[in-house]
């Protein structure tokens, strides 16, 4: 779009589908608005540079798009739910688990978060810290690895968030939670998946609210 290399307009359109999205499907998530930092973020992150050339045109549409390696890039929809209910904000330490292309990961740092993301696919991760560090979120730190394990140096995380659906709750992420934190992640449920708010309490206890219906793809072992 020569008129339009920032694609501003597009991702305006993006914004108001999120927007009334959020309202449709309020009375499930119990989310009727996008918190105006989380709109800002996804406003300022120009989501057309995580998906390859051929699917620009497509970047701004309400749907996930193949980036190679078999992987996917979330639907804009579902990456505003997510942080959402993450509650991460500016200064937050977060962790991420499934990088793929990066732009969950762009958001939360646009957010004003310190974010370390997992990605068990080399070359995804690789491509990703190097796109980040091009659009200059050093704030993010990306790195090569089994998300199963978590990232012990850095935590305790005020907020972790998976992107990637798990058979189960990971015990090892719970425990690299601050009490007070939310863990959001895509949990199997015999043939289907449902997204997953772990809230842990001031006192250590564990409070899990199942969202919505939703599909990723799995996660797997490095
Ligand atoms: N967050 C991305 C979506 C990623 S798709 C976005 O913004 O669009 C899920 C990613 O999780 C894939 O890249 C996949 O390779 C990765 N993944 C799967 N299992 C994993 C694991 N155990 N540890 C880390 N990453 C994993």
């Amino acid at each position: 779009m020569p008129d339009d290399p920032d694609r501003t307009a597009e991702r305006e359109r993006m914004l108001a589908t999120i927007r009334e999205l959020f309202q449709v499907t309020a009375a499930e998530t119990g989310v009727a608005e996008v918190p105006p930092a989380v709109m800002e973020a996804l406003r300022r992150v120009p989501r057309h540079r995580f998906v390859p050339g051929h699917e620009q045109a497509l970047a701004y549409a309400d749907m996930p798009l193949a980036i190679g390696n078999g992987q996917t890039i979330s639907q804009p929809y579902m990456v505003a739910l997510m942080t959402t209910l993450l509650g991460a904000g500016e200064g937050s330490r977060v962790l991420e688990v499934g990088t793929g292309c990066g732009y969950q990961t762009a958001v939360l740092a646009a957010l004003g978060a310190q974010v370390f993301s997992l990605e068990v696919v080399q070359p995804l991760a690789e491509a990703a810290a190097q796109r980040l560090a091009g659009l200059g979120y050093d704030n993010a730190d990306v790195r090569h690895g089994d998300g199963y394990g978590g990232w012990p140096e850095q935590a305790p995380f005020d907020a972790i968030l998976v992107t990637a659906a798990a058979p189960q709750v990971p015990m090892t992420l719970v425990r690299q939670l601050r009490d007070g934190g939310n863990l959001v992640i895509p949990v199997v449920r015999g043939a289907r998946q449902v997204l997953s708010v772990l809230h842990r309490e001031a006192d250590g206890d564990l409070h899990r609210r199942d969202v919505l219906p939703v599909a990723f793809v799995p996660m797997v072992r490095g």
